[in-house]
């Protein structure tokens, strides 16, 4: 697959395939492109006086121009075969100008010349065949004869001119081309010449039975501002043209509306206070944030996705940073999702701060704000639900009915509005991570769902919206949860394998630190199954729910019996012996007096 294609390579592919494949070329950096693509045949086309110079024909190209372009392309040292075209008037005089104009060619880089015409042209392709420059033929619609076809029109569709195209086939193959293109010739002619000729042909709007085909690559991309006609031998293959001017209209929208260059597009001197505050672009409906979407895609960008409820947290900056080093463009939802709420309360009370949340956001160089109304979420008539079986039925699923419908009912909506490639989700709801996977999987969403670590506070407690609705008190005691799981886990580096015992421990030494804290559950599963396991032999995840202070806090851990030495969610100030059976209450130091607060 990555020898250089040479001359004898492409003329051995006649009868045995595979079918060649041709695209012009430019440039260095389209040269690149196409031969990263695997194309066989850059052919460095005397077209680019239409699509480089936007003249009306390929007539006036000259000389020096088509050298300067193969030199440009012979840069890209391509695996494929770069073919240059001879431009009007340079192989025509005399077979001795087309050997010196063909010769300029070789030595600027190319490793074949192509020439137009038949019977006309045969001395001349001996001629350059004698002086060992490979060459490929070119007839039936042969645009430097423009003015002789009175247009850019299809050959051989009379019996006249079939013949004629023959004649002309015939005389290329046998001057000693080692290939041929066929131009704007009916199939069943192109088919003809093809089983006729021991050369192959390279077909460009003459039907499926040539050997190969050849397309102008600013045809096959689309790389037009659409005012282009497109015959029918055109097929699209990419509409790069229309990317094109919607990325540029985007760069002087953010130009002139200051979100570009943001802060970290600029440099900064040691020591300078200054920054940019940024911008980022706040979207509240479904199609809004689908025609956004849409126009990233087009372009080719990655989009990455972190849905939240808001009132932000270094748990979601993190999450957003994790979604930066996975795409081109960050979207963060923000939607407190009443659907998800098992108690009115709860949802009443869950705390926002849209300024503060869209502040910080700017602050990470989110691309878009999505925050959505529940109006336009759901409507009074809103009758559909996504629910996963199985997974979401125990720990969470069990004490909050209904939780995770709501959560994978908005989540559906918010990846068809958003329409990410990859979103982020925090291990800190490990059950909720392990759904939405299983739904993105089951339901064919094309989006990567990605786990991030659980981000602590100081004191081992994992960051939540929710813990600033805990009492000072209730603050202090919640980061025993973190203290109990570290003894679970130093208990199973002790030895205990027994999930009873294990969850056991979880519970004597909340009972011990937070005599008022209520376990809701804390269990070992299997990390993907979320099965209830017996006993822990493999990597498990304890995971509790705690009721304190009348708020629920969730955590969970990593239980890992190969981890002999398991580090401490939380500081320890005076160590204790971990209970071997578990049953033992545990004297454990109080959780630490200072415990880093809440930013
Ligand atoms: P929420 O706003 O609570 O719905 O959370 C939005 C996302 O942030 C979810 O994927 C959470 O799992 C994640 N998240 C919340 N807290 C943390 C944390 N402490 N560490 C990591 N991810 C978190």
């Amino acid at each position: 697959m990555h020898d250089k294609i040479t001359v004898p390579a492409i003329a051995a592919r006649k009868g045995q395939g595979p079918r060649v494949t041709m695209v012009t070329a430019y440039d260095y950096t389209f040269a690149c492109l196409l031969d990263r693509a695997g194309v066989d045949v850059l052919l460095v086309g005397d077209s680019l006086g239409m699509v480089v110079q936007g003249q009306a024909s390929t007539i006036p190209v000259t000389m020096d121009e088509m050298a300067y372009h193969v030199r440009l392309v012979a840069r890209a040292r391509p695996r494929a075969l770069v073919l240059g075209d001879l431009p009007f008037l340079s192989y025509q005089v005399s077979p001795s100008e087309a050997l010196r104009n063909a010769g300029r060619l070789i030595k600027e880089g190319a490793e074949a010349v192509k020439l137009e015409g038949g019977l006309a042209q045969a001395a001349t392709i001996e001629a350059l065949v004698r002086a060992e420059i490979p060459v490929m033929g070119h007839v039936g619609l042969t645009p430097q004869a423009v003015h002789r076809m009175g247009g850019h029109r299809v050959q051989g569709r009379c019996e006249e001119s079939r013949r004629r195209v023959l004649e002309d086939a015939r005389a290329v193959a046998q001057a000693g081309a080692f290939a041929i293109v066929l131009e704007g010739v009916p199939l069943d002619l192109a088919r003809e010449v093809t089983r006729e000729l021991s050369i192959p042909t390279i077909g460009i709007g003459a039907g499926p039975f040539c050997d190969g085909q050849v397309l102008v690559m600013h045809d096959l991309l689309g790389l037009d501002a659409g005012e282009r006609r497109e015959p029918r031998f055109i097929r699209r293959y990419a509409r790069f043209g229309a990317g094109v001017v919607r990325a540029v209209q985007r760069f002087g929208d953010d130009v002139r509306s200051g979100a570009f260059p943001n802060d970290a597009e600029s440099y900064h001197a040691p020591g300078s206070e200054l920054h940019v505050s940024g911008t980022n672009r706040r979207i509240e409906t479904a199609a809004e944030m689908q025609d956004w979407a849409d126009g990233q895609r087009a372009a080719g960008l990655k989009i990455g996705f972190v849905p939240t409820m808001g009132s932000l947290h270094e748990g979601h900056l993190e999450l957003v940073r994790c979604a930066r080093r996975q795409a081109d463009r960050v979207v963060v939802s923000i939607f407190v999702n009443p659907i998800q709420f098992d108690r009115e309360e709860d949802l009443l009370a869950y705390p926002r701060d849209l300024e503060r949340d869209l502040a910080l956001l700017r602050a990470e160089g989110v691309d878009a704000v999505y925050t959505p109304r529940a109006e336009g979420m759901y409507g009074d008539d809103f009758a559909t639900g996504v629910e996963v079986d199985r997974l979401a039925s125990g720990l969470c699923g069990a004490h909050r009915p209904g939780h995770f419908r709501g959560v994978t009912t908005v989540v559906s909506k918010l990846f068809h509005a958003v329409r990410p490639h990859v979103a982020i989700f925090g291990e800190k709801d490990f059950q909720q991570l392990a759904v939405v996977r299983r739904m993105a999987r089951d339901l064919d969403f094309g989006v990567e769902v990605v786990g991030h670590p659980t981000v602590r506070e100081s004191d081992g407690l994992a960051r939540s919206s929710r813990n600033a609705r805990l009492s000072a008190e209730g603050r202090r005691l919640a980061a025993s949860i973190p203290a109990a799981c570290d003894e679970v886990r130093m208990a199973l580096a002790g030895g205990v394998r027994a999930a009873d015992a294990l969850a056991e421990t979880f519970r004597a030494v909340l009972a011990t630190q937070a005599p008022l804290a209520r376990v809701e559950y804390a269990e070992l599963v299997d990390p993907d199954s979320l099965d209830a396991l017996a006993r822990v032999e493999a990597p498990a995840r304890l995971v509790v729910a705690v009721w304190l202070d009348g708020i629920r806090l969730i955590d969970n851990v990593l239980l890992d019996p190969a981890d002999t030495t398991p580090t401490r969610l939380a500081p320890v100030e005076r160590t204790t012996t971990s209970p071997r059976a578990g049953t033992t209450p545990v004297t454990m130091v109080p959780s630490p007096l200072h415990a880093a607060r809440r930013g």
